[in-house]
């Protein structure tokens, strides 16, 4: 057994962790409370077997590529970094990235993942065509849109809880280049900020990065970030049509002391965060897609900063109406406490395309929180508030919320149950988050 634990660092959890690189080993490995793990970026328990965890990132080959339509076959290990630095040149992008480039190809599919795009692109699984599935039941199947439907729909957003992706074939984005042509738009408070997204729902990418330690009238102050792809005439001259991905120049080299982040450091950073971001606010600029897509990927192992005893993220989304009302009280909540992250993230979703998938047509916002003190007890609180609202918190960024919140957030369980049962009926397929949300008890 060895010590596991998500992105977060919380829970740590013990499981047979094993990483293999032939389909028939997969077989071989699965017994009853196996799940496959990609590259570990889910923050919570999501990616862990309740007995056994089958680590994915051996499956790394690309199996087909056709230039013409920018189709591609793929083993579920390849990650989304390795594909943007191969594709990119060659003027393909994946259509939907999340905040980290370092995801794999089943762990993406498995959490449905969205990007700054799904208001109007949807989310990484509109993209995938088919998925090679091995069954809890140890068959292995070709799932689509048209054949065994049930099973594809499932296990899009399924966190891995329908069996084993071993291949996909999806679809890719012709790109002219690997710039953004990027405008900051800066929102005094939290009605400034919905309306620039909402103003914003023509633009293919969008984001709002909110200081939640400003307070009263600033409450929900924001710098909005919207985006679109860059044409080879809107380089500066003498620019490469596709820059290089910076390999992680910073790292956070040991586990900070928990107090490093306290009210004053954290509000001291976002203030001036958001003054530097103010000042460029106003016409476009065009910007590499990595710092754009990925800005926290340019320091390894960030998640360090809150110390040994990890950090929880809180994501929720809530519909549209009284979207208002319920983010406006979080934040308040949240400033008042004075702990959260440095910056949250706002964006709006549109709907989701799988079973399980999160999203929904709403507003989503995403809180850091160091573990410690009574931060359980203040995120069950902010989960009422969610769920009383029609809205719900992300399965790949969970570690902590209860079966009921949970139950009530996602009315297509008993339909997802449904279809797992008939792939699994054993009930091989287990990890320690459906053990805590799902499975019988
Ligand atoms: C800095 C950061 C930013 C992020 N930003 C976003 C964002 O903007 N949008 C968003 O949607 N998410 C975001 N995430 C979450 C992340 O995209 C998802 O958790 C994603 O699933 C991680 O992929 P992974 O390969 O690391 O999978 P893991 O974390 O290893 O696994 C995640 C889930 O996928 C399942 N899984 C993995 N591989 C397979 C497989 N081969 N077959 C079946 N199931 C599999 C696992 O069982 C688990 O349930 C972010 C995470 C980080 C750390």
């Amino acid at each position: 057994m060895t010590l596991v634990s998500g992105w977060g660092r919380f829970p740590v959890v013990d499981s047979d962790v094993l990483r293999l690189r032939s389909f028939e080993a997969v077989g071989v490995a699965v017994v009853t409370g196996s799940v496959a793990r990609g590259n570990g970026r889910a923050y919570g328990d999501a990616a862990i077997g309740a007995v056994r965890t089958i680590g994915m990132t051996g499956f790394d080959r690309v199996r087909s590529f056709d230039p013409a339509t920018g189709r591609i076959r793929l083993e579920a290990g390849v990650l989304l970094s390795d594909l943007i630095d191969t594709f990119g040149p060659r003027g393909f992008l994946p259509f939907v990235v999340p905040g980290t480039r370092f995801v794999s190809i089943g762990g993406a599919i498995a959490a449905d993942v969205h990007g700054k795009n799904h208001h109007c692109e949807g989310g990484f699984g509109r993209y995938v065509d088919s998925i090679l599935l091995r069954t809890g039941q140890g068959e292995t199947i070709e799932a689509s849109r048209e054949q065994n439907s049930d099973a594809f729909f499932a296990t899009v957003g399924g966190m891995g809880l329908t069996g084993i992706i071993l291949e996909a074939t999806m679809r890719l984005r012709p790109a002219e280049t690997g710039w953004i042509r990027e405008r900051v738009i800066s929102a005094s408070d939290l009605d400034a900020a919905m309306r620039a997204l909402d103003a914003g729902d023509a633009a293919t990418y969008s984001v709002a990065w909110i200081d939640c330690a400003a307070r009263g009238r600033d409450l929900g102050r924001s710098l909005i970030y919207l985006g679109e792809h860059a044409g080879k005439d809107e380089l500066a001259e003498g620019a490469v049509a596709f820059p290089a991905g910076k390999n992680r120049g910073l790292a956070v080299p040991i586990d900070l002391p928990a107090m490093t982040l306290n009210r004053t450091s954290i509000r001291a950073f976002n203030g001036l965060y958001y003054r530097m971001g103010a000042r460029r606010a106003g016409g476009d600029h065009v910007v590499s897609l990595y710092p754009y897509f990925f800005p926290l990927d340019s320091i390894a192992d960030w998640n360090r900063i809150y110390g040994r005893r990890g950090f929880l993220q809180h994501q929720c989304v809530i519909p549209e109406p009284g979207a208002r009302a319920v983010l406006g009280e979080i934040l308040d909540r949240v400033a008042r406490r004075g702990d959260a992250s440095f910056l949250a993230v706002l964006k709006k979703l549109g709907q989701g395309d799988g079973i399980l998938s999160f999203p929904l047509p709403g507003y989503t916002l995403a809180l850091d929180f160091p573990v410690k003190g009574d931060i359980l007890n203040f995120l069950d609180e902010i989960d009422r508030l969610v769920v009383a609202a029609g809205g719900r918190l992300y399965l790949a960024k969970d570690a902590r919320q209860s079966r009921a919140i949970f139950e009530a957030g996602y009315p297509a369980l008993s339909r997802f149950n449904a279809i797992r049962k008939s792939l699994d009926p054993a009930g091989n397929i287990r990890s320690k988050l459906s053990q805590r949300l799902l499975d019988e008890v």
